[in-house]
């Protein structure tokens, strides 16, 4: 491309396109090219995600991200009128009596309070009665207790939370941002490197030197050099693989996740389960976190439940995503999620999935995102598995960093520093309530 572009934005997932939307909005006369290696947008991980949505996190960083985000897309839906299949169907939490008395858990529910997130918290018998096919009490059977499994003394409900579709949100602001764009994306386009150059280039072999101050300049792909004032970093779970030949940091660490789909045909309880009454307006189960991780995202279109678990111990940190990352592995399904799953939620006794798929979480170090600038170029990186739900509010610091805005104004008016998510000048706290 021989035109000078104003920004380039590299990665056309959830944060790169939140991000081109935003600063097009913002910056009508701005030439800004999104450029992705795939063949479309969303394809990467964003197309892998559980695509559920949350505000009920215990850093007051990621309360005000998802909060406004999630209201975002409630007005896209209800006002816009461009459908997300989104539903409040809620997050339930089933908790053993050690995690309700775990001072951490109580800090999250204060934190909550403090902050006005809503959720409610439903005990004993009242959990039992909403829930019936929940076996509450595991320690009476065998297996459960070789597994350490113990039994559920409540369940906490956060209300605005729910699911989506994640391919509709994605052509949202595909459609929006191609509305108003003066550049057609680049898809099928890998960038191989990007260009850090001094500002005044002296033509000297080996340059840039030290006392140059060199920044990126562009990206060079297999058809050439792309020149532009601004790179908008979003390469998500492969950032480090384009920052590190620069020298600059890309500061992630990578994680796969997986997702496996179960079916409820042919079961009458598991039907019962997934189409539950009790909850929400649209009687399906909530997305539903059993102790020790394991959840299920429920799929009423295709009468399924997905179910996941995130992982920690004995899961690599990877620099990269790789190849290996894409593929789901039945036996992690079959040794580590099942035997929890089917302990306390019997229906599931002896299901298998019909489907699985993977992907992979760029973890910050405090799992909120990042939001930066840094030799030319702003950073929106660091989703750790929660980027569908932040999406909007990172699109919009993006933004605010670019026109170097002080304060950014999310979705509702609501006010952030833009310095929030940066590196030098990070005003957060780590978050303790991860999936
Ligand atoms: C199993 C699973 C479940 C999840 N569940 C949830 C959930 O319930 N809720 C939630 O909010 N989040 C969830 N997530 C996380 C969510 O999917 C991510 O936070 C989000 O997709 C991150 O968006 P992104 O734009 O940063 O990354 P991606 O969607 O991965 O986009 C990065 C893009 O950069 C492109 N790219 C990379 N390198 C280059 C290059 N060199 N040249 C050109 N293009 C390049 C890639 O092709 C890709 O399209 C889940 C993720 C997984 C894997």
């Amino acid at each position: 491309m021989s035109e000078k572009l104003d920004i380039i934005v590299v990665g056309a997932g959830v944060f790169g396109l939140a991000s081109a939307y935003h600063l097009q909005k913002k910056n009508p006369s701005k030439k800004i090219l999104l450029i992705d290696r795939l063949a479309d947008a969303g394809q990467a991980n964003t197309a892998m995600s559980a695509a559920a949505v949350r505000n009920t996190f215990s850093s007051r960083t990621n309360q005000i991200l998802t909060d406004t985000t999630i209201d975002f897309y409630i007005d896209v839906q209800e006002n816009l009128k461009f459908d997300l299949d989104l539903q409040l169907v809620g997050y339930l939490w089933l908790l053993t009596e050690k995690q309700l008395a775990d001072p951490l858990n109580k800090k999250w529910m204060e934190k909550m309070d403090a902050n006005k997130i809503k959720y409610e918290l439903y005990e004993g018998e009242n959990l039992k009665r909403k829930l019936p096919e929940l076996s509450m009490k595991v320690s009476d059977n065998e297996e459960a207790r070789i597994m350490n499994l113990e039994d559920i003394k409540a369940g906490l409900f956060g209300v605005k939370c729910g699911i989506l579709d994640p391919s509709k949100l994605v052509s949202f602001y595909k459609n929006e941002f191609a509305r108003i764009s003066k550049v057609k994306p680049m898809f099928n386009t890998e960038v191989e490197e990007l260009i850090l150059e001094p500002p005044n280039k002296l033509g000297v072999p080996g340059e840039p030197f030290i006392w140059q101050d060199p920044s990126v300049v562009g990206v060079k792909t297999a058809d050439g050099e792309i020149r532009g004032d601004t790179v908008v970093m979003a390469a998500g779970t492969w950032v480090n693989k384009l920052t590190d030949p620069t020298g600059i940091d890309g500061r992630v660490k990578v994680k796969k996740r997986q997702l496996f789909r179960v079916s409820t045909e042919g079961s009458q309880s598991l039907k019962s389960i997934l189409n539950v009454k009790s909850f929400n307006k649209f009687n399906s189960l909530p997305f539903t976190v059993l102790p020790r991780g394991v959840y299920l995202r429920p799929v009423r279109q295709e009468e399924s439940f997905w179910v996941g678990c995130a992982d920690k111990l004995n899961r690599p940190f990877k620099y990269v995503q790789t190849e290996d990352d894409w593929k789901s592995e039945q036996n992690y399904f079959e040794q580590s999620m099942y035997p929890v799953l089917s302990a306390y939620l019997p229906a599931f006794k002896d299901v298998r999935p019909a489907s699985g798929w993977a992907g992979a979480y760029a973890y910050s170090y405090d799992a909120v995102p990042y939001v930066y600038k840094e030799a030319g170029m702003i950073f929106a990186t660091g989703d750790s598995g929660s980027g569908i739900m932040k999406a909007d509010a990172v699109g919009r610091m993006v933004d605010a960093l670019y026109r170097g805005e002080k304060t950014t104004t999310l979705h509702g008016g609501v006010k952030i520093d833009t310095g929030t998510l940066s590196i030098g000048n990070r005003k957060v706290e780590k978050e303790e309530v991860l999936i």
